[in-house]
């Protein structure tokens, strides 16, 4: 029932894909007393800004407490039974392509299972897709293209143990700040250690590094096209891994040779700053190449990830410690989701439709026959078809795609629209809930209980230590009684998380022995008790054979070899113009979270930055006062925002933050001025570029 003795409670912060681990000591009155756990292997006692402010975001003030109806208080059944007939109807209307849901890396690994069996097994639809759409995609994209499966090679240890760490799109300071910590300490104890920041901005995590390199957006694929071009000139390549564990090299080195002459012009980097770059990371066996939403967030963000992958395969430097290409998760449970299959183009534990069998295997393990058959739309594509009226039914869980997803205004536009929608929520000012014709209370940190995976691989337990408010439950149990009501009652007879994690693990081990790395059959009778006490595991876990902390050291790819990618440069698919000279890049400010949900209600969290600015280089629209009110406009729409000036930025780009919703500042959504280009493999939004012009307001 949720209710709680006062105890002190292991759990992992709900921010950040670092995954630190904290301990709670409740007050027994809806407070607790928040500190880093010191056995926890992301943070070892360490926390950031926003993870040590947690314990004053524990208040209900704004919190969703009971279902509606309507817009009217109702009971949880009627609740339910409005949300079976919706996609009932919906499904009967426009069949399994009509209904859809849109969930969250903010969700535990539990309610990801099940969301994604409740859509791809009971309403039979590819159609669920998660805000990880916006964050991780073109990561996952590129892993499974160059490994054939979505794996992160490396652990944390390996960014200590590196003597270059190579930061690109990554402002790591502020937005995975326990690792920051990490390296800074690592290169205290070893200052040879050299540390590389590639970025169009001078951010945070430039204090510190031996170089920084203010590349121009879109440049990446380029920039690692001269590395790879460097290193084949001078024979740097791994002769013996090249020809035993790889395939795609020829095609990967000429387009790679076809761009790196170019790469000044299209880097915007001078051409000494780019041979000291390569020499450096020629030079440095131990060199663990870092991405972040600055390479995912663009258009060509899969081309970028795999340019990346391609030198660490060419050289043979990866799964070995302080190598590897690493791929750092922005949300506390991206990872998650990805494990459970909950993206419109996978299946639940890795499985793939590709792969002969295994969409048949999960069937039958299910006992769904009417499996989805195919992927289903991603983010950008379901709410074009939201608006566009062939989504009947669409269920939203812990998310705000009105704030978050691009072409902001029309999204509104289809959420207002929509024939019947569920926002499934723990507050009440989350702008899409104002669309919803059923709202549920979910609830919130600290007060529901299951497992995310951090950007290592490394599962941990969040744990209940506050009592349940009001009438909110778990979202996995919505899900459950709305598959009953369908006619899957038996399907969804969990009794709480531990039975859904001991199924999840199940999945993986079916359909095989296919070659799959991500195996957690050796979890999958763990007893409730067991469940209770997991300490943090990394994955793989099978239930028979060696576990392994690094991943292809000797090969060992689940495609039997992997593949370097000919990756050719793409532009980013919007250019400035003289209509809109400028380029207008998002991102993350330090001390907020997502939509200051929780980080929004703590003042100290505020202090750092109260209001949401567009940042300028001094030498761009000089005629605009620091300050002043401006509007920023791109073909996509507009924000309105106070300006600030800052010689970090790089000349001809603004920068704005992505937290500000309609509720804190109605004019200074950004997202209503991002445009909605898309990566053509991954379908990740380019959030990190868009024409742009500036002024007075
Ligand atoms: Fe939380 Fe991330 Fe900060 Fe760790 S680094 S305390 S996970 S926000």
């Amino acid at each position: 029932d949720g209710s709680l003795a006062p105890r002190p409670v292991r759990s992992t912060c709900p921010y950040c894909g670092v995954g630190c681990g904290i301990r709670a000591t409740p007050d027994g009155r809806g407070g607790a007393t928040i500190e880093g756990d010191g056995e926890h292997p992301a943070n070892r006692g360490r926390m950031c800004s926003k993870g040590s402010a947690l314990g004053e975001t524990l208040s209900l003030t704004d919190r969703l407490l009971h279902p509606e109806v309507g817009g009217k208080r109702a009971s949880w059944d009627a609740a339910l039974d409005a949300v079976a007939e919706g996609f009932a109807r919906a499904l009967e209307r426009l069949g399994p392509e009509g209904v859809a849901l849109y969930v969250s890396g903010q969700l535990l690994t539990e309610d990801y299972y099940a969301a994604n069996k409740f859509a791809k097994g009971v309403l039979g639809t590819g159609n669920i897709d998660s805000n990880s759409r916006l964050c991780m995609a073109s990561a996952v994209a590129a892993h499974r293209r160059a490994f054939g499966e979505d794996i992160v090679p490396g652990v944390y240890e390996d960014l200590e143990q590196a003597d270059l760490l190579v930061l690109v799109g990554s402002n790591l300071a502020w937005c995975h700040p326990v690792l920051f910590q990490r390296v800074m300490a690592a290169k205290a104890t070893r200052p040879a250690m050299r540390i590389v920041v590639i970025d169009p901005r001078r951010t945070a995590s430039c204090e510190g590094a031996d170089l920084h390199l203010p590349i121009a957006p879109g440049g990446d694929v380029t920039l690692f096209a001269a590395l790879l071009t460097h290193l084949e000139d001078r024979g740097l390549g791994d002769a013996r891994f090249l020809a035993q564990q790889t395939r795609g090299l020829g095609d990967a080195l000429a387009a790679a040779r076809q761009v790196a002459a170019d790469a000044p012009a299209l880097t915007g980097l001078p051409a000494e700053d780019i041979a000291r770059f390569c020499a450096l990371w020629a030079a440095t066996p131990r060199v663990v190449t870092l991405w972040s939403q600055g390479v995912n967030q663009s258009s060509a963000g899969t081309d970028k990830a795999n340019a990346i992958i391609n030198a660490h395969l060419f050289t043979g430097r990866i799964g070995r410690p302080g190598m590897g290409p690493f791929s750092v998760t922005g949300q506390p449970n991206a990872m998650g989701g990805r494990e459970t299959g909950a993206l419109a183009n996978m299946l639940a534990g890795h499985l793939d439709w590709e792969r002969p069998g295994e969409h048949a295997a999960l069937a039958a393990f299910w006992g769904m026959p009417r499996l989805a058959t195919g992927p289903g739309l991603k983010a950008v594509d379901l709410f074009r078809a939201l608006g566009a009226g062939r989504i009947g039914a669409l269920w939203v869980m812990a998310t705000n795609p009105a704030v978050s997803l691009p072409e902001g205004d029309a999204v509104r536009d289809a959420l207002g629209g929509a024939p019947f929608l569920v926002v499934s929520e723990v507050t009440r000012r989350a702008d899409t809930a104002d669309f919803a014709h059923v709202r549920l209370p979910a609830l919130g940190w600290g007060e529901k209980d299951g497992t995310v995976t951090n950007s290592e691989r490394v599962i941990s337990r969040q744990r209940a230590f506050l009592p349940w408010p009001g009438e909110a439950k778990p979202d996995w149990w919505a899900v459950a009684q709305v598959a009953r009501r369908l006619g899957h009652g038996a399907a969804f007879a969990w009794d709480g998380p531990a039975a859904i994690f001991r199924e999840h693990a199940a999945v993986t081990g079916l359909a095989r022995p296919a070659a799959r790395a991500f195996d957690l059959s050796g979890l999958a009778d763990l007893s409730d008790a067991a469940y209770g006490e997991m300490p943090p595991t990394r994955w793989p876990v099978p239930a028979r054979g060696p576990r392994a902390d690094r991943f292809f050291a000797a090969g060992g790819f689940p495609a039997g070899r992997a593949r370097l990618v000919a990756t050719p440069f793409r532009a980013p698919e919007a250019q400035p113009d003289t209509a809109f000279p400028l380029r207008l890049l998002t991102g993350r400010m330090r001390d907020q979270w997502h939509m200051m949900t929780r980080t929004g209600s703590v003042p100290r969290l505020m202090a750092h930055a109260p209001e949401p600015l567009l940042t300028l280089h001094p030498d761009d629209a000089p005629d605009l006062a620091e300050g002043s009110l401006v509007r920023a406009e791109t073909p996509a729409g507009s924000a309105v925002l106070r300006l600030a000036r800052d010689p970090g930025q790089r000349r001809g780009t603004g920068f704005a933050p992505m937290h500000w919703t309609a509720q804190f500042a109605p004019a200074a959504r950004i997202n209503a001025a991002l445009i909605g280009a898309t990566d053509p493999v991954s379908g990740q939004p380019e959030l990190k570029h868009a024409p742009l012009r500036v002024s007075a307001y």
